[in-house]
């Protein structure tokens, strides 16, 4: 009987592989089929990064015609600066960036980066520049290593430390007995939502990419944490064009300028003390974060 257990419990860990490995593809494709709705201009040059501005003008955007998410959207973020888009759940701050990394194409207006619209050059060259720290950072059913090195394959084990040691999560990681090497991911360890933006970030730091979009995490995480990763991203924001997509607006304080969107639209804009002084919705949202925490 023992004889006969012990390969159908092998077999078990193998069926048990191979469908992870599938889930893994399946998810893969998944990626591959959003990313088949744009392609390259036959004559897309490659995306020349000066100061690495970036300019929405009057973008429209639908992922289905019947149903317009954005009407219009305009706004700029001179090389370096940092915009931030606040809003309702729905409004279409997210769309923005994933119109940015160019997932999508839009239907009327135009996204430049230093004056090329991003439909005249190579994905790789737009994506190679541009940096995303997401709101739920998927991570790979590999090694903490691997999952950092993503960020720019090539990069050695020293490059990978440094980048996690300035996200601060070398000390975690190395706490663990496999250390860099520890699986994680669905079959590995788990890691909590903090953690998995500072593998995140490590990565994205690692790429060092001229622009950066961070999509900030919907779920809260404790205050600690969140006062924490919000510091990393500032050291890692420096001298780069950001977009912050920002839930909290404890984010947007110092920001260049802040967009207040609803329904598509751009309401309100301006900086933090001026949307304040104006008392309307920003002042609203303001003064209703404040009273929660
Ligand atoms: P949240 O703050 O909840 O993250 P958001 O402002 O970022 O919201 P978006 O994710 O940009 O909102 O979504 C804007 C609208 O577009 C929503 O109504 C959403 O249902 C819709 N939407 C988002 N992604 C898709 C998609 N892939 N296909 C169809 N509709 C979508």
């Amino acid at each position: 009987m023992i004889q006969l257990y012990i390969p159908l419990n092998f077999l078990g860990v193998i069926y048990r592989e191979i469908k992870q490995s599938l889930t893994d593809i399946e998810k893969m494709f998944r990626l591959l089929d959003r990313e088949r709705e744009v392609a390259d201009a036959p004559d897309a040059a490659e995306l020349a990064v000066r100061g690495g501005s970036v300019v929405f003008e009057d973008v429209r955007f639908a992922y289905d015609p019947v149903r317009p998410i954005l009407h219009g959207v305009s706004f700029e973020i001179p090389a370096g600066k940092k915009v931030a888009v606040v809003g309702p759940s729905g409004s279409g701050k997210s769309t923005l960036a994933r119109l940015l990394y160019r997932f999508y194409d839009i239907d009327a207006g135009a996204i430049r980066i230093d004056g090329q619209d991003i439909r005249t050059v190579t994905q790789s060259s737009l994506r190679k520049a541009i940096g995303i720290v997401p709101q739920d950072t998927v991570l790979f059913n590999d090694t903490v290593a691997y999952n950092i090195a993503y960020g720019r394959p090539g990069a050695s084990q020293a490059e990978v430390e440094a980048a996690a040691r300035a996200a601060h999560i070398h000390a975690f990681i190395a706490a663990t007995p496999l250390g860099y090497d520890t699986m994680v991911g669905e079959r590995g360890l788990k890691l909590s939502g903090g953690e998995k933006q500072r593998v995140a970030i490590a990565r994205t730091l690692l790429k060092n990419p001229p622009l950066l979009i961070f999509d900030e995490a919907t779920s809260a995480l404790d205050s600690t944490n969140e006062r924490a990763i919000q510091a990393e991203l500032e050291s890692v924001g420096r001298e780069k064009t950001v977009l912050v997509i920002a839930h909290r607006l404890s984010t947007v304080v110092d920001a260049h300028e802040i967009l207040v969107l609803e329904q598509g639209r751009i309401i309100e804009r301006g900086r933090h003390d001026e949307l304040l002084a104006r008392n309307g919705r920003y002042a609203e949202m303001w003064r209703l974060q404040q009273s929660g925490e």
